[in-house]
């Protein structure tokens, strides 16, 4: 992609994501890397509503701001952790969509896989990074997904996506915050049923042989050891309400979970 088609899509899609109610105040960041030492990001500092093809800012692997006249954002280190780790990413995304940001700042992980098209765009795992004041140690906490997946939740902070294009990763965004809002929705309803375990295994080969999956990720569909062992123990009661064996292990697993 040429840096002039990558600095038009960042314009785009920031003003995308304040359309979609995403961010508020200055939230929010976008990157597209054009080559191995030229990345383009959007400006710390500015409402996504009003950022223009001469606010971007551009810098190299290391972080360091080589054109523009605003500065880069702190959360860079975020979107450099996965450039560095992922040769097949050209752009991160990363907002607060109000859905998905509620789910990391509840503690809550999101119950996927429930709907079937969406392990095959996003994979059976989408990971809560857990909770670090802004800055490096962020990065440390995301360092051990980004080669598993393409779509984090972060514990009081939102969604980051990331894909070989701009519009992939912002898309891929897109269906975080659908999923959780239809999470959210099914809540009251005893929650999302999560998909069998073979239909989860058919859905992943299929996003692998499309070329989807990311590099080392997995199959997901095994189910946490705690969520196996209520399973197999709710069989042997008779009457038992599956949502609210649910609901206790999940809360039993966060515990254990620290
Ligand atoms: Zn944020």
């Amino acid at each position: 992609m040429t840096e002039a088609a990558a600095r038009r899509d960042l314009v785009r899609y920031s003003r995308q994501m304040h359309a979609a109610g995403w961010v508020a105040n200055h939230d929010g960041n976008l990157s597209a890397r054009v080559t191995d030492e030229r990345i383009v990001c959007t400006p710390t500092s500015f409402s996504k509503l009003d950022v223009g093809l001469d606010d971007l800012v551009v810098v190299d692997r290391a972080g360091t701001k080589i054109a523009g006249s605003q500065r880069p954002f702190s959360e860079l280190v975020l979107h450099r952790a996965v450039y560095d780790r992922r040769p097949d990413v050209q752009a991160v995304v990363h907002a607060h969509p109000p859905f998905a940001t509620a789910f990391g700042v509840a503690g809550r992980p999101l119950p996927h896989p429930f709907l079937p098209e969406a392990v095959v765009s996003l994979g059976a795992d989408i990971p809560t990074v857990p909770l670090t004041a802004p800055g490096g140690p962020g990065a440390e906490a995301l360092i051990p997904f980004v080669r598993r997946c393409d779509a984090v939740l972060i514990a009081g902070n939102g969604v980051l996506t990331w894909g070989p294009t701009l519009e992939l990763a912002y898309l891929r965004c897109e269906l975080v915050e659908h999923l959780c809002r239809v999470a959210h929705a099914a809540l009251p309803l005893g929650g999302p049923a999560r998909l069998p375990d073979a239909l989860i295994a058919d859905l992943v080969a299929k996003r692998a042989k499309a070329g989807l999956a990311a590099p080392e990720e997995g199959g997901g569909a095994t189910p946490d050891p705690v969520q196996r062992a209520a399973a197999k123990a709710i069989a042997g009661i008779p009457g038992a309400d599956p949502a609210l064996v649910r609901k206790l292990t999940e809360q039993i697993a966060r515990q254990l979970g620290g």
